[in-house]
């Protein structure tokens, strides 16, 4: 990805990170061939705390499926292929001034692995952006989403 579409991506990010009811706000993209497919952002989904980067590829699939073209208003590229193989994931953390820690969790990393995304880029504590081969990348923690406020 060029270093300005990089810096746009992150920018639109953090935006979509403000939309979230999370204490721990968080957004991510599915990007494939430079292009963004659909973006996300932690939420609840009926009783349950639903990360940002399910969120993003639930929403590449769903609008693969179904013909979607929008959820909750973020939009999304209708003219591309929606395979998420190959593609790559970008998830940030956003407290409102600078990226933090959003490396995935077990479980989002299975689910990303399962449907074939090559790169995942997260951001770290130190506020920067790491690129990791998804093949590379493992993770242990297990998360438990709140709710802001409460
Ligand atoms: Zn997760």
């Amino acid at each position: 990805m060029k270093f300005t579409k990089l810096i746009s991506t992150l920018t639109k990010l953090a935006l979509f990170a403000d939309r979230s009811i999370m204490l721990c706000r968080h957004a991510a993209v599915v990007i494939k061939n430079g292009t963004p497919i659909a973006w996300g952002f932690n939420c609840v989904r009926g009783r349950e705390s639903y990360h940002a980067e399910l969120d993003a590829i639930r929403s590449t699939l769903l609008i693969q499926n179904r013909g979607f073209k929008t959820k909750r208003g973020v939009p999304v590229n209708k003219k591309i292929n929606r395979s998420l193989t190959g593609a790559v994931l970008v998830v940030i953390r956003w407290n409102g001034q600078r990226f933090t820690e959003s490396k995935p969790c077990y479980e989002c990393l299975s689910c990303i692995k399962l449907v074939g995304i090559k790169r995942v880029l997260f951001s770290n504590s130190n506020g920067d952006v790491e690129s990791h081969r998804t093949s590379c990348l493992s993770s242990l923690h297990h998360s438990v989403a709140r709710r802001a406020g409460l």
